[in-house]
């Protein structure tokens, strides 16, 4: 995927999982959303995994988003964080075995989840940094190809989780997630209700640098997608990526838009436009999207 990636070529991640795992009636918790589903439906993770697989994504994306220690914790598994993240691999790694292809590439996800949902506590920054570290080694350990950190929002959890996903030696994609702002410009995400985040572009400033393998947007909505690679491109000349959401979220579950297929290739052709390489989907985003990504984006199948 390296190769494809330097050579120009566009690769298709997945789309959404949680929301998936959502509409094929799998429970969603308030306190660790879909990451319970890793304990309690592991078989419908893995089938998913596979229709994504069937449909055409080179990567997928593993279901930790929410598997942080913290958000399990608060969900009353604090002494299952360990088997939801292995848990969420084996899955991935058996649906590249039944799908029969080799050459898919698992990204695990490390994300900020805990700290949309609840009070900011003093020691909070810590415990999240150790979170980090660990689900980075449970990861890697468990056998993902490279690390995908999801919806950084926050300059010190940014350094915080970019760190602990270095360690593990693999290839580290940073995810953003810019957000319109009051005044029109971008700013970071921040959860409905709670004030503005900080300028997206301090964000991108302050975390990204030529060590990352991708620098990618996801869970945005889609109108900020352009201007966000733009943002991005004026501090990185790597591989940009875009898998943005298509619905919206209300606690804890996604109500979902009614974009087409058809639709979502012909905005997808905005992102390539702006210099995106990396083309999936987020929240509401289905397999049926990612197969008309698959069938309506020219690119070379083979892995350099
Ligand atoms: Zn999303």
């Amino acid at each position: 995927m390296v190769g494809r990636l330097r050579g120009g070529q566009i690769v298709l991640i997945d789309g959404g999982m949680g929301t998936e795992l959502q509409m094929r009636g799998a429970s969603m918790d308030a306190a660790a959303w879909s990451a319970v589903a890793n304990l309690d439906h592991l078989e419908l993770v893995q089938a998913i995994h596979e229709e994504y697989i069937k449909a055409g994504a080179d990567v997928i994306i593993t279901n930790t988003f929410a598997s942080g220690r913290l958000s399990l914790a608060a969900a009353g598994r604090s002494g299952e964080f360990e088997r939801a993240n292995s848990n969420a691999v084996a899955a991935a790694l058996r649906a590249r075995e039944n799908a029969g292809a080799e050459d898919t590439v698992v990204a695990g996800s490390i994300a900020m989840f805990h700290s949309f949902q609840d009070e900011e506590r003093p020691d909070d920054a810590r415990a999240r940094a150790d979170s980090y570290r660990a689900q980075a080694e449970i990861l890697a350990g468990a056998g993902v190809d490279l690390i995908a950190l999801e919806m950084i929002t926050t300059i010190p959890d940014g350094r915080a989780a970019i760190a602990a996903a270095r360690e593990t030696g693999l290839p580290v994609w940073l995810g953003l997630t810019p957000k319109p702002g009051e005044d029109g410009e971008l700013r970071s995400w921040t959860p409905r209700g709670a004030p503005e985040g900080p300028p997206f572009e301090e964000v991108v400033a302050a975390l990204v640098d030529d060590r990352l393998d991708a620098v990618t947007l996801l869970h945005s909505v889609i109108d900020v997608v352009v201007p966000g690679l733009q943002t991005v491109r004026l501090h990185f000349e790597g591989p940009l990526g875009a898998y943005p959401e298509v619905g919206t979220f209300r606690e804890p579950n996604w109500e979902f838009s009614d974009l087409t297929p058809g639709e979502y290739l012909e905005e997808s052709r905005t992102w390539i436009a702006g210099g995106a390489q990396l083309i999936g989907g987020c929240c509401g985003v289905r397999p049926e999207h990612i197969r008309a990504l698959s069938q309506g984006i020219p690119r070379a199948r083979a892995i350099a």
